[in-house]
């Protein structure tokens, strides 16, 4: 979406925000930046960042997690447009300087952009002057609504959404999208059923046509994408409760079946016994 190195300093910037303790695509994932070794790796998993691995210590580890503290601010404060966000957003700017460089721009040819300086060459503050500086230009081009939380049932994953339309929603983590289209198939075809079940009843009374939205709003609703995980989740929950008692129904019913089976043979026992005892008195 941007020139390269933006685009790629923006899902770093995600990337520290998921190493945070939190539900990731329906499980628990632990905080992944707890020692000096997990940083060394986490930094060294991300080369084309240039970050300096001479000395990581603690005091770097714990400068570091409070950035990933900052960033989750951010992340949760978007778009960034009050004057609070700006604040916070120039504290890890501060004393961030910017020096013009050639890079790869967003179709790949060679262009002139802004590369920042850090404050100092410690992996805490290049980390700080990279993510920083990438936010800004993201505030700058009124984008800072790409800086996003999955939209998955049970997951908190940070995403940055780099595609032309905006269409990005859920994480890579695991399953999210098809978790959330499954879901809103269900609702689909539930809103379906009841519009199937609606048309075979007569027709409601006057108020309560007034006070209960049609089926056919309803499917307009779950339409809404502002609204569909939402509403989704609300269909299926009430469908598996549906289900429950259906299928706890179905089980009393066989349960009353069998009952009046074993009390039938029963009777049917009692008979043939009377029947045997009769035929052995008559035997006599
Ligand atoms: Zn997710």
């Amino acid at each position: 979406m941007f020139h390269a190195d933006l685009n790629r300093t923006l899902v770093v910037a995600a990337d520290l925000l998921n190493t945070s303790e939190g539900a990731r695509s329906g499980s628990p994932s632990p905080d992944e930046l707890t020692t000096v070794e997990s940083l060394r790796s986490f930094v060294g998993e991300r080369e084309a960042q240039q970050w300096p691995v001479g000395r990581l210590d603690r005091a770097q580890l714990e400068r570091v997690l409070a950035l990933r503290d900052t960033l989750h601010a951010i992340w949760s404060a978007t778009p960034l447009d009050a004057e609070k966000d700006l604040t916070t957003l120039n504290g890890l700017l501060e004393g961030v300087g910017f020096t013009l460089t050639t890079g790869e721009g967003d179709g790949g040819d060679s262009e002139v952009h802004a590369a920042p300086v850090p404050v100092s060459r410690e992996l805490a503050d290049v980390m700080t002057a990279q993510i920083a500086y990438a936010l800004s230009q993201l505030v700058i081009l009124d984008e800072s609504a790409r800086l996003r939380t999955c939209r998955g049932e049970d997951c908190e994953a940070k995403i940055v959404d780099l595609t032309r339309n905006r269409s990005k929603l859920f994480c890579d983590f695991g399953n999210c999208a098809n978790r959330a289209h499954v879901r809103a198939y269900r609702a689909r075809k539930a809103a379906e059923r009841e519009a199937a079940r609606r048309s075979d009843k007569s027709a409601p009374a006057d108020e309560e046509r007034l006070a209960k939205p049609s089926a056919k709003d309803k499917a307009a609703q779950l339409d809404e994408p502002t609204s569909e995980s939402a509403v989704a989740a609300k269909e299926f929950r009430s469908r598996m409760r549906d289900e429950l008692m259906d299928s706890r129904a179905k089980q009393d019913k066989k349960k009353d079946k069998k009952k009046k089976k074993k009390k039938a043979d029963k009777k049917k026992d009692g008979k043939k016994k009377d029947g045997k005892k009769s035929e052995k008195k008559s035997s006599k």
